[in-house]
């Protein structure tokens, strides 16, 4: 089953690099308000440090990010080299604005990012629409697409206009209202939980929160003698797939290079130690987070399967068509440049139904 998600990420590739939009593929969409932790809860599930995060606006474009486990299914293309060798490569990063540049040191990624924010959203504060796309190929990530957004704020610094708070919010709004969308609904624990800007949002396109799941961050700086208990059982606030407790790293960690296993460790004692955390610290920290969202993943695909299919043989359809329509095949120039494409694709597109039925078959058995 794990198979079906490198699948899905590899026609969404597909769907990038010939510019269409056609098919609405399942991700995970991080919300929040700004400094509530959305980015350092992507860099703890990616197990890496590569993301820009500190107090203040630092997130100003949707950042897309395919996380690719090179264990698991479909190999990334790598030209020359067999499977193993891939199995055996380092982890590596690649830009869909660089094509022919690969990243193997992470530090260059999280720089190459700034760049690329200030090169489409400027140097002061203001944020931009357009997304940045990265991809992360490693033996140690679960097959997932994450996408981190702009935090919610109220006042406008810097270059931004007057209506910031409005247009992040139709920012957000715009992934999450996609019904295939999964929430990753971030709140801190030090702020009141009805004042959470991302259950808000959530509510307004999922009312029933069937694909809201919720984060509590900064447990570790809530007010001496209170604790969450209550929402982490889910009797404070209601949410079908419930809220995880997490502890990511302090401004003051980062700035002395905290690694990230140490966070880890330091995380995992937290939940084992804490008098009101310990009887649920199976069910609270990181891992345990990477490991739910693969579960809902792979589910969330699963029931759209269906709908995928439907729509690919709609496009096979109009592309045989397409296909007619150029004529004799033998034709010379640029038509059948086109027709040769078109064929391809057609190609492409019945492989992947194919392989969407021996997947449902091996689901339902
Ligand atoms: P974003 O704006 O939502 O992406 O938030 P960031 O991930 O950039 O984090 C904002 C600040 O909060 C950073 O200085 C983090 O170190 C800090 N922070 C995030 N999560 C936690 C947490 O669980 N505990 C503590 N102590 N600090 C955190
Ligand atoms: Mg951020």
């Amino acid at each position: 089953m794990n198979d079906l998600i490198p699948l899905v990420n590899k026609l969404q590739d597909v769907f990038n690099t010939i510019g269409s939009d056609q098919i609405d593929l399942p991700q995970i969409v991080v919300v929040g308000s700004q400094s509530s932790g959305k980015s350092s809860v992507l860099e703890t599930i990616v197990q890496k440090d590569f993301l820009p995060r500190g107090n203040g606006v630092v997130t100003r474009r949707p950042l897309v990010l395919q996380l690719v486990n090179t264990h698991l299914g479909l190999m990334p293309p790598t030209s020359n080299s067999s499977d193993s060798a891939v199995n055996d490569a380092p982890d590596r990063a690649e830009f869909l604005h660089l094509p022919n540049k690969q990243f193997f040191n992470f530090e260059e990624v999280r720089k190459e990012i700034e760049a690329e924010t200030a090169r489409v959203a400027g140097q002061n504060k203001a944020i931009s629409r357009t997304p940045i796309h990265l991809k992360i190929f490693s033996k140690n990530v679960l097959n997932l697409t994450l996408v981190d957004l702009p935090g919610v704020t109220k006042i406008p610094v810097g270059d931004q206009p007057t209506d910031i708070e409005k247009q992040t919010r139709n920012l957000i709004l715009d992934y999450i209202i996609k019904p295939n969308s999964v929430i990753l609904a971030v709140s801190p624990a030090n702020v009141d939980l009805a004042n959470s800007d991302s259950l808000k949002l959530a509510r307004q396109v999922d009312p029933e929160s069937k694909r809201t799941i919720g984060v509590l961050t900064k447990l570790d700086l809530m007010d001496a003698g209170t604790n969450s208990l209550d929402i982490l059982s889910g009797r404070a606030y209601s949410l079908k797939l419930g809220f995880i407790g997490v502890v990511n790293r302090s401004q003051a960690d980062i700035q002395s290079n905290k690694p990230m296993e140490e966070a880890f460790k330091s995380e995992t004692e937290f939940f084992q130690s804490h008098p009101a955390y310990r009887a649920i610290s199976h069910r609270c920290g990181t891992n345990f987070l990477a490991k739910t969202l693969n579960t809902i993943l792979m589910n969330h695909i699963r029931d759209k399967l269906p709908d995928i299919k439907a729509k690919l043989n709609s496009l096979i359809g109009q592309t045989q068509q397409e296909l007619t329509s150029y004529g004799d095949p033998t034709f010379t120039g640029k038509a059948h440049r086109g027709s040769l494409i078109l064929q391809l694709l057609t190609k492409f597109a019945s492989d992947f139904v194919a392989a969407i039925d021996g997947t449902s078959a091996e689901i339902s058995t």
